[in-house]
């Protein structure tokens, strides 16, 4: 499944150890990579 909660996408992780976690990064993964810099910005130095 893909680790995108509002995704919920179901896909084959063909990697070979697994470590797939969007069934698509550019779209999926980039949300979650956008959010993680974003907070991290925000979070206090
Ligand atoms: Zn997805």
């Amino acid at each position: 499944m893909c680790a995108n909660p509002e995704c919920g996408a179901a896909f084959y992780d063909g990697s070979p150890n697994a470590s797939r976690r969007w069934h698509d990064v550019r779209t999926c993964g980039n949300v979650a990579n956008l959010r993680a810099s974003r907070a991290r910005r925000a979070a206090p130095a």
